[in-house]
């Protein structure tokens, strides 16, 4: 389970944990005025930074200041000196130009037609090292995921995922799937509802949160940017429990490749609502790319787009320059060509280990019953996949899974 979403009430005089403070002014739309109160024991010196800094994402903060005194700034850090338990700045918000926005950037955009805000907490919010349990309180109806608690809403982990909020009048549509709330918000909720989107988002985590069993009650968060073709590549972003997807209309190969980084990225969200087992990376990435090339295969509406993706991904005649064991501790050591390697060499293992367990059962069986104990099971270098799950497919498939789990794995 999630820890409780705050140990004490945010709103008290002394939180015990960092408070954010928001204060949009339609005044001045571009300008919002920040703060963070950090909780007693914090008044240390101390680094701030702005989460996205480390991904290459330009800060969106400006003048940050204790009582009236700048803070010293390096390299998009910023010194916090001891005695100062609150911080203030103010955040620059882009003005949103319609089908120009790539949601890969992360920028804190202002839209004019509605009147309303994104806040991307990566680019605009201060966090001190180590900030658990924040909260963001905004002077506005705020939209989020997670559960608001006295009116403020919880910011993941500073070191985690970031979040999302969209704030004013952002005219959301939330629709229930089975405890899943999801709270749609769009650039332009008409193109947005004409290119059947949300039904399309509810089919697919409908299905994965079948498939995953998922039993827990969550509030999740999808802002949709329309995003021309001469912006660049489909991209997305996701944060804990909120994500920004980009939507190209008239575009059938735009539309696959969005449904396909939706289903992954919500595959990552529904997992880490009831599974708590840790993994690395090329085990849950694979896993999410699989099921989301799955959910894709069951409801993509463009047959040649979906089969073209499928074989970008999926491709078992693929030589392999090494095994994902390999590809894991290349990507521990900073080597970028290793992610993607997840994602292809990666479901594909997952993929054949499936046709395998099927073709051994005559279709009576597959990955998806195994896929509770698949997340549920902490894996490691040592012990890369869940030793009874090994056993049952060898008992099942016979030494053809070995041979598998060694050609991609890289591991006897
Ligand atoms: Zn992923």
């Amino acid at each position: 389970m999630r820890p409780a979403i705050a140990l004490c009430a945010p709103s008290a005089t002394a939180p015990c944990s960092s408070l954010y403070r928001l204060e949009i002014k339609p005044d001045t739309p571009q300008l919002a005025e920040a703060s963070l109160i950090l909780p007693q024991g914090r008044d240390g010196e101390m680094w701030l930074h702005a989460q996205g800094a480390a991904q290459g994402l330009a800060p969106q903060i400006v003048r940050p200041h204790c009582d009236e005194h700048a803070l010293l700034e390096q390299e998009a850090r910023w010194l916090k000196p001891a005695g100062c338990r609150r911080v203030d700045w103010q955040i620059r918000f882009d003005v949103a130009q319609f089908g120009r926005e790539d949601p890969a950037r992360h920028r804190s955009l202002y839209f004019p037609d509605r009147s309303w805000w994104l806040l991307s907490a990566a680019t605009s919010l201060l966090r001190p090292p180590d900030d658990g349990q924040a909260h963001l309180a905004v002077n506005a109806s705020v939209l989020g995921g997670g559960e608001p608690v006295e009116g403020a809403w919880p910011l993941p982990d500073s070191g985690a995922a970031p979040a999302f909020f969209a704030i004013g009048n952002a005219a959301g549509t939330t629709v229930g799937v089975q405890r899943v709330r999801v709270t749609h918000v769009a650039d332009s909720p008409a193109t947005v509802w004409r290119m059947g989107l949300i039904a399309l988002q509810r089919r697919a985590i409908a299905w994965l949160a079948e498939v995953m069993r998922v039993k827990s009650q969550e509030r999740l968060l999808v802002v949709w940017l329309g995003m021309d073709r001469t912006v660049g590549k489909i991209s997305d972003a996701s944060g804990d429990r909120s994500f920004i997807s980009c939507y190209r209309p008239g575009d059938a190969r735009g539309s696959t490749v969005s449904l396909m980084m939706l289903a992954h990225e919500q595959f990552h969200q529904l997992a880490a609502l009831d599974y708590q087992a840790s993994h690395p990376a090329w085990y849950g990435e694979s896993l999410a790319q699989f099921y989301a090339l799955r959910a894709m295969m069951r409801l993509g509406s463009h047959p040649r787009e979906v089969q073209a993706l499928h074989r970008r991904f999926i491709d078992a005649a693929r030589p392999l320059e090494a095994g994902l064991l390999d590809w894991q501790r290349r990507y521990e050591a900073g080597d970028a060509a290793a992610y993607p390697q997840f994602h292809t060499q990666g479901a594909t293992f997952w993929h054949q280990l499936d046709a395998l367990l099927r073709l051994a059962s005559s279709g009576r069986y597959g990955l998806d019953q195994d896929l509770p104990a698949l997340l549920g099971t902490a894996t490691a270098e040592a012990s890369p996949l869940p030793m009874a799950l090994r056993r049952q497919w060898r008992e099942m498939a016979g030494p053809a899974v070995d041979a598998l789990i060694q050609r991609y794995l890289g591991s006897a």
